[in-house]
């Protein structure tokens, strides 16, 4: 694993990631980028809830749009060449006309390139959209999904090709899915959360072997810690896995997130960020 030289990067971009959700995966990211006066980016498209903590007011909204095939009925002479070459099942034989269902389509372009008749071409439809403003003096942007709509990555994709320069704390989705994997495509370094539980080990060693598989510099911050040695620190220990730090499992806390408050608001939690900030820039090794 290489060094972050801050001053040679344009832009530098941490994953936040955990093996699923529930685990304070934002509550972690919105405070940190607070602490690190970094832009926040909320990628966990399917359930966006950064902005309910950050309260940005929102300046701009784009639509994500994504392209579709579309059949000239009059060109078409119902083959079957493009359903055979679809991979996703996205188009069907009627019998009396070739059916699209536009939800499982990838986009691929493969239909067009085996339509002999030139019977294919393309529409564009809407799937989300990307939302940005600013929110406790910080920059944030949001991508959403459309609710029924079955992929996430084109939003992912568009909010993550699309980043400033600068410092950017980019909220994955939970879990380890094609989703996880698009928004670490983008990473330059990442920060495993989770919690000192079976379940929070287990979803752990699944995040770990996918950042691994992306070679870049990661640590650990464990959620609801109670201070003791526990799995999870073990586990680091065995795997020379760095703990960036740990965040007290805290009645305080857990109203605070109950009322949407940002913990960096409070002076106790705005220490405990600070803190959390300055281990990762020695995890990551920032120079
Ligand atoms: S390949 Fe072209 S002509 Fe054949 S069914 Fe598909 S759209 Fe129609
Ligand atoms: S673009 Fe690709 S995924 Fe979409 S219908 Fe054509 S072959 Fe299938």
């Amino acid at each position: 694993m290489e060094d972050i030289d801050l001053e040679e990067e344009d832009n530098l971009n941490i994953a936040v990631l955990s093996g699923k959700g529930g685990t304070g995966k934002t509550t972690i990211s919105t405070n940190l980028a607070l602490a690190l006066g970094a832009k926040y980016i909320d990628c966990d498209v399917e359930e966006p809830n950064g902005f309910l903590f950050l309260k940005p007011n929102i300046v701009n909204t784009e639509e994500v749009m994504v392209e579709y095939p579309v059949i000239d009925e009059d060109k078409c002479t119902d083959c079957g060449v493009c359903v055979d070459v679809c991979q996703f099942n996205a188009l069907a034989s009627a019998g009396n006309g070739i059916l699209l269902f536009e939800k499982l389509c990838h986009g691929c372009g493969a239909c067009e390139i085996v339509c002999k008749y030139g019977a294919l071409g393309y529409g564009k439809r809407e799937v989300g959209r990307i939302e940005k403003g600013m929110g406790h003096g910080i920059n944030c942007s949001r991508g959403i999904l459309n609710i029924g709509e079955p992929m996430a990555v084109p939003v992912i994709r568009s909010i993550l090709r699309n980043l400033d320069d600068g410092l950017n704390i980019i909220d994955c989705p939970p879990g380890t899915s094609c989703n996880v994997v698009t928004s670490l495509r983008y990473a330059d370094g990442a920060i495993l959360v989770t919690e000192p539980t079976k379940f929070g080990l287990h979803d752990l060693e699944r995040a770990v072997e996918l950042v691994d598989m992306f070679s870049i510099p990661f640590g650990v911050i464990i959620n609801k810690d109670d201070g003791r040695e526990n799995i999870v620190k073990s586990y680091c220990k065995d795997r020379q896995i760095e703990i960036i730090g740990t965040v007290p499992y805290s009645d305080s806390i857990a109203l605070a997130y109950s009322k949407g408050e940002m913990l960096y608001a409070t002076q106790d939690n705005r220490a405990l960020f600070d803190h959390l900030a300055m281990g990762l820039g020695e995890v990551l090794e920032w120079t």
